[in-house]
C-alpha cells in the first residue's frame, strides 16, 4: 500500500462526508432537540421532516442535557461545510517544489504541509477515524 499524501487524506475525508450526507436523504438537517417534560429521552429530529434522527438517555457518567444538543449542532450541514473546507484546502494549498522553496505555494507558509493543511488534516483524520496529527495551533501555541 502506498503512503497517502495530505491531499489524498483531505479528498478521502471530504468524499466520505459527502457520501454519508447523500445517503441521509431528507434527514440532511438542520436538526433540533425535543426535550419532554420528564427530561429524557431527548429526541433529535430533522427540522421539517417527520423522522426521528436519534434519542439520547440519561445515565451514569453522561452529563445531563449535553449529548443531544451536541449531536444536533453537528448536523449534516456542518458535515457539508467541513467537506467543502477539506476540498478547498486540498484544491488551493500545494507544495511549492521549485528549487530553494518547499513551503506552500498558495499561502506562503515556509513549512509543508502548511499550517492550514495540517489543521485540515486533523479534521480529515478525525473523520476517517485515524490517529490524529497535531493541529498547527497545537505545535506553535497560536
Ligand atoms: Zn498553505
Amino acid at each position: 500500500m502506498t503512503q497517502q499524501t495530505p491531499a489524498d487524506e483531505l479528498r478521502e475525508a471530504a468524499e466520505k462526508l459527502r457520501s454519508l450526507i447523500t445517503f441521509l436523504g431528507d434527514n440532511r438537517g438542520p436538526w433540533e432537540v425535543d426535550t419532554p417534560p420528564s427530561g429524557y429521552p431527548q429526541s433529535i429530529n430533522n427540522v421539517g421532516v417527520p423522522y426521528l434522527v436519534a434519542n439520547t438517555y440519561e445515565g451514569p457518567g453522561i452529563p445531563a442535557f449535553t449529548i443531544a444538543p451536541y449531536i444536533a449542532t453537528m448536523h449534516p450541514g456542518v458535515g457539508a461545510a467541513l467537506a467543502k473546507l477539506l476540498r478547498d484546502t486540498h484544491a488551493f494549498h500545494e507544495h511549492d517544489d521549485r528549487p530553494d522553496h518547499g513551503g506552500c505555494d498558495w499561502c506562503g507558509d515556509e513549512d509543508w504541509p502548511c499550517s492550514d493543511v495540517r489543521n485540515a488534516l486533523a479534521v480529515a483524520r478525525a473523520v476517517l477515524g485515524r490517529p490524529a496529527v497535531p493541529a498547527a495551533s497545537e505545535e506553535t501555541g497560536r
